[in-house]
């Protein structure tokens, strides 16, 4: 017998045809002789209906009230895979954040996981019954509700499996695993049947949505065995894991990209000590998160152009605080640009390889892409290019790194 977390993702819970087909996967578990903990997102494209309702309701909407919003898709879902389970008798009871109690911090909209009380939980599993957890909410610390940030499940479903000691977390989504790029964008991607908790925390946080960033790091630190599976077929899928676990190691393991950057370029601005505090520490104190940051060679020695992004959402903002900043930072004009892409390549071999900087490039150069802005770090290398060569740089990158589907 295991103990097993099984996630279910919006398109997995979309209808009740998709929802009776997620409690006949539940019961084949629960036949089989497992305790089962179900863990599910809202019907896919309600939790986007209803922030737009927040938004329309008031565009500066306050946090708490878009968190009651949004989080009651998760209680339909739910509430109804309880039924569904019922009905083919199994035993399940709906659970929302606040009833186990799912405690989080406070920051609305974003909220951080800071324990799960799963004494009650385990009681009931004991006696036999089979919990249906909404996934993406929990509870404030002044009793209202909270909500994980966009894909949070994810993240619910991998710390209930680590509050719980579970021997597996099952994420169901609409591909069958986790790819080397986003199949839906490049048809040549490969499915992985194993990526490293490194690999797959770079490629979460570079833009891949298959997990949320959140959740990878929880699993990374709490040792817990994440598979991610389609909720649509019955096959293996990929298997996150400790590094000592992959036989052959590649280079690049995937390719990711994320259009959610904003790129902003201040043009002349004075060349002297203490100009890059005056830029980033108001857009610190705005809680403005800036990503990559290029300093231009000053030709005059007296002004330069500095260049950084920051998310789309942030952009605006951004704008307003550096125009607020104008006398003092003495700039000649801001251009902001929204329609960039990030494209990030990802492998943890890159540590012990050469060379893999200089094949993004070529292959880029080859096809006529301008880099704007280049990043790294130990596993990762990152280029800002514009928007409309997105799928064009992850097709000849993913070509140019062996990594197709043959
Ligand atoms: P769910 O609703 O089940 O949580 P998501 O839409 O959040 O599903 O995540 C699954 C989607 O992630 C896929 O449909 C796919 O388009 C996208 N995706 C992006 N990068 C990858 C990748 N490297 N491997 C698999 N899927 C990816
Ligand atoms: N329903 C939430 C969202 O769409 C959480 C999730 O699906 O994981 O972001
Ligand atoms: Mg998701």
């Amino acid at each position: 017998m295991a103990r097993i977390v099984m996630k279910f993702g919006g398109t997995s819970v979309a209808d009740m045809t998709r929802i009776k087909a997620v409690a006949e996967r539940v019961k084949r578990e629960v036949d089989a002789g497992n305790e089962v903990a179900v863990v599910v997102s809202a019907m896919s494209g309600e939790t986007n209906k209803l922030v737009a309702y927040a938004r329309e309701a008031a565009p500066m909407h306050d946090a708490r009230e878009y968190d009651a919003v949004v989080a009651s898709g998760e209680q339909v879902t739910a509430g109804l895979t309880a039924l569904a389970l019922q009905a083919i008798g199994v035993n399940a009871r709906s659970w929302l954040g606040w009833q186990i109690p799912l405690r989080t911090d406070g920051v609305h909209g974003k909220a951080r996981i800071l324990g799960i009380d799963t004494d009650d939980l385990i009681k009931r599993m004991k006696d036999g019954q089979f919990p249906v957890v909404a996934g993406f909410q929990g509870l404030g610390p002044d009793n209202r509700i909270t909500t994980l940030g966009r894909g949070g499940s994810d993240t619910s479903a991998v710390a209930l499996a680590a509050a719980l000691h579970a021997d597996r977390c099952d994420i169901f989504t609409d591909v069958d695993g986790v790819y080397t790029t986003d199949p839906r964008i490049v048809t040549k991607a490969r499915k992985l049947d194993k990526i490293t908790y490194e690999e797959m925390l770079e490629m979460a946080s570079l833009g891949a949505k298959v997990l949320q960033t959140r959740s990878v790091e929880l699993a990374m630190n709490h040792g817990v065995r994440v598979q991610v599976l389609s909720s649509f077929m019955d096959a293996p899928g990929t298997l996150v894991v400790d590094e000592g676990e992959i036989v052959e190691q590649q280079v690049v393991s995937g390719i990711a990209y994320s259009k959610d950057e904003a790129k902003i370029t201040l043009v002349k601005v004075a060349d002297r000590p203490g100009i890059a505090a005056g830029i980033f520490g108001p857009l610190a104190d705005a809680a403005i998160n800036v990503d990559m940051i290029v300093q231009n060679v000053s030709e005059d020695g007296k002004s330069t152009d500095l260049t950084f992004t920051v998310t789309k959402v942030d952009l605006d903002r951004t704008v307003q605080v550096l125009e607020s900043r104008k006398a003092e930072l003495a700039y000649k004009a801001i251009t902001p640009d929204p329609n960039v892409v990030k494209i990030s390549v990802i492998g943890v071999g890159m540590r012990s390889h050469a060379g893999v900087a200089q094949t993004m490039f070529k292959t880029l150069a080859d096809r006529g892409i301008n880099i704007q802005v280049i990043s790294t770090s130990e596993i990762k290398i990152s280029v800002l290019i514009n928007e409309e060569y997105t799928e064009l740089a992850l097709r000849a990158l993913h070509t140019a790194y062996g990594l197709d589907a043959a």
